[in-house]
């Protein structure tokens, strides 16, 4: 009699328990953030950054899982298709505004099929090579890069990713055609750079400010309009003679359109935040950026970024008849 007393109490304990569960406000189970490019790049160590700070404000453990490939289509599709209850999350790129030019199969809309949590970062972008490269200056590397062209070996994290339109921009500023190596990532591209299995490549300053500090690879220059507090040693593209060569990569946070008030509201505090915390403002000071101003980091400032972002990038990629694939 004592034992099924305890077994009715016990199995008690588990409905209700289960149904206080269900009912506690959100988050009440871990959330995963998807990076759609490989462990180590920038959008990782962006999202990586952003989470930790998050999961402390929300109490939950966030956990960042990287489906790279395709350019980032491949995450970004599996969010857009993922339960709208704020618990997946996407933390993506200047890629949100290419895919739709350059994808024709693109399974959702980067407008309409999220809602947006808000903007991160706006992250500048250097010109990097191996360790190995002959080239000591920006110049040293324009007039090699001029001569051997199609034997200059450079590699992006897919058609459409920031390292690809960078690419993409310094060779017709050049006037040269080199030749492509496509990562799922520039995170895992890095790793093969430093092994010095490729020359070259454009990426952001989160993901190569450190190798670059530790010799491990080579910077040649910034794709800003001024020179990088971080490396201030780097020129500029424009005062090597590529005059108004400036790009940069913008990151953004997305949920899947239709996630709950409630969550949506507490997601974008968390993310708000995340980007005034002292840690975390330093740690993006130590790669070469900055947390956009809290007025920035809204679904409505995001909504009018992508807006012009897309409009932006489409007639371009389409002019340039670039296309997208597998990678
Ligand atoms: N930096 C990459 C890009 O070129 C993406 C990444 O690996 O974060 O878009």
């Amino acid at each position: 009699m004592q034992i099924v007393r305890h077994a009715v109490a016990l199995v008690t304990a588990l409905v209700f328990g289960a149904g206080s569960l269900a009912a506690q406000s959100f988050p009440n189970k871990p959330i995963t953030i998807v990076v759609p490019a490989g462990a180590g790049g920038p959008t990782d160590t962006v999202a990586r950054l952003v989470g930790e700070s998050m999961s402390r404000t929300l109490g939950q453990q966030i956990i960042v899982e990287n489906v790279g490939g395709a350019g980032g289509t491949i995450g970004v599709g599996r969010v857009a298709k993922s339960a709208p209850d704020g618990y997946t999350l996407v933390v993506w790129h200047i890629g949100q505004a290419t895919a739709p030019a350059l994808y024709d199969n693109l399974k959702y809309n980067p407008l309409d099929d999220f809602d947006g949590i808000g903007r991160i970062t706006d992250v500048p972008m250097t010109i990097v090579g191996k360790a190995g490269l002959e080239a000591k200056s920006i110049g040293d590397l324009l007039t090699w890069v001029k001569a051997k062209q199609k034997d200059v070996t450079y590699a992006h994290a897919g058609i459409g990713s920031a390292s690809h339109l960078c690419a993409l921009l310094f060779m017709s500023a050049v006037n040269v055609e080199m030749t492509a190596v496509s990562y799922r990532g520039t995170g895992p591209a890095m790793n093969d750079l430093v092994g010095g299995q490729f020359d070259m490549m454009c990426d952001q300053t989160t993901g190569t400010t450190n190798q670059i500090k530790e010799g491990k690879i080579k910077g040649y220059a910034a794709t800003t309009a001024k020179r990088l507090k971080v490396l201030p040693e780097l020129p500029t593209l424009d005062e090597s003679g590529l005059k108004g060569f400036e790009v940069s990569a913008w990151h953004a946070m997305w949920a899947p359109k239709g996630i709950p008030a409630e969550a949506s509201a507490k997601l974008v505090a968390a993310l708000q935040t995340a980007l005034k915390d002292e840690k975390a403002i330093e740690r993006f000071a130590s790669l070469g950026t900055e947390p956009v101003a809290q007025s920035e980091a809204t679904p409505d400032a995001l909504k009018t970024q992508l807006t012009a972002e897309l409009a932006k990038w489409a007639p371009i990629i389409t002019a340039s008849g670039a296309k997208g694939g597998a990678n």
